[in-house]
């Protein structure tokens, strides 16, 4: 008998669960339930079980998962069907189109950062956003851009900060920036934050204010700086490939500094200075360490922003008007076959995409 029982399909296996209401309350509850489209009370709890009714708003979403991490790091501690939706429905051409117009990222940029949101949002929103980690660090900051940007457009969209925040709380929570080099990591996410800071930067005279401009334009890492200082410029243009530098003047102002100087992981193929600062900076008759460690002070001191800054802000800078290919080799982390690429065929529009970065934060490259 006991085994047929266990056979029997579970048909009435349900529980009762009875509401007392008053008689009077009963034409109430019928047109209440009418007005949000019920005919009995057993669809509304079957909707409310299922979390289909009430429609949990996306501002109660963000904050439901932002004190479940902050409680205990679990984002769906709600037993049941919790799913945070506010990302999946947003739209992207609009996205896309705040990147391009408000944000004036270029279009390579904008479509990265559009294409990574939508690929990588469920799982960066989901349950196990850790993920993410196995990926390379230079893709991971891509992605981690990628949600960062959807942050401050749904910022933009609803005036609701909190998603950003919660960005923000996900990223740390779970270290998923963990790993990720300076550049990656950047991430100084106001526009008009750089572009104060670089306002600051370009005001400093001097010898010093030529030390931070040489910094800031050519974006290399100080032994960088140091050693375009030093070293012999060759007046052989053609194909040379001897150890000095070679140095090509452009007409709009701006020489590109060939260097070609490999140690270990760090790799400087070349860099765009403008001229003027180039000329000043040769003229200078001796540079070295001390130097950069004044100058350091002093970028810390009026901008809070140390001297190995300054090449964070010039990649920032710099992926405004170019593809994160080209940023990544004048900041010396690309594949020397495509830097060499760059050097020989591209230099005219690697350095007009220059002088338009640097426009779009208010310098002008004359
Ligand atoms: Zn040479």
């Amino acid at each position: 008998m006991e085994s047929l029982a266990h056979q029997l399909p579970k048909k009435y296996d349900w529980k009762c669960v009875n509401v007392k209401i008053r008689p009077e309350e009963l034409a109430i509850l019928n047109q209440r339930l009418k007005l949000y489209g019920y005919e009995t009370l057993g669809q509304l709890v079957r909707d409310f079980l299922t979390s289909k009714f009430p429609p949990i708003t996306e501002d109660r979403q963000i904050q439901t998962m932002d004190n479940n991490i902050q409680a205990n790091g679990l984002k769906t501690a709600i037993n049941g069907p919790f799913e945070p939706s506010f990302y999946k429905y947003t739209d992207l051409e609009d996205m896309f189109s705040y990147l391009l117009t408000i944000r004036k990222y270029d279009k390579h940029n904008s479509r990265c950062l559009v294409n990574y949101f939508r690929k990588y949002r469920d799982v960066f929103f989901g349950p196990t956003p850790t993920e993410l980690l196995k990926f390379t660090p230079h893709k991971r900051s891509w992605i981690l851009q990628g949600m960062r940007h959807f942050g401050n457009y749904y910022y933009y969209k609803v005036n609701n900060p909190e998603c950003r925040e919660l960005i923000e709380k996900i990223i740390s929570r779970y270290g998923l920036n963990i790993g990720l080099d300076m550049h990656q990591k950047i991430y100084i996410v106001d526009d008009n934050f750089v572009v104060s800071k670089i306002k600051d930067l370009m005001a400093i005279q001097g010898e010093i204010g030529l030390t931070v401009k040489v910094g800031l334009f050519s974006g290399l890492r100080e032994e960088e700086i140091i050693y375009i200082h030093k070293t012999e410029v060759c007046n052989n243009l053609g194909g040379c490939s001897c150890s000095k530098l070679h140095v090509v003047n452009k007409s709009n102002g701006l020489t590109v500094v060939i260097i070609n100087w490999f140690r270990a992981h760090k790799k400087s193929y070349f860099t765009i200075i403008p001229t003027k600062v180039w000329e000043q900076f040769r003229n200078v008759t001796n540079f070295n360490n001390t130097d950069i460690q004044i100058a350091h002070k002093l970028t810390k001191k009026i901008t809070d922003i140390m001297f190995v800054g300054l090449r964070k802000i010039h990649y920032n800078v710099m992926s405004r008007a170019m593809g994160m290919n080209e940023a990544d080799i004048l900041a010396g982390r690309a594949k020397s076959v495509s830097a060499r690429h760059y050097a020989i065929y591209e230099l005219d529009r690697i350095t007009e995409s220059y002088v338009q970065a640097w426009s779009k934060f208010g310098v002008a490259i004359s």
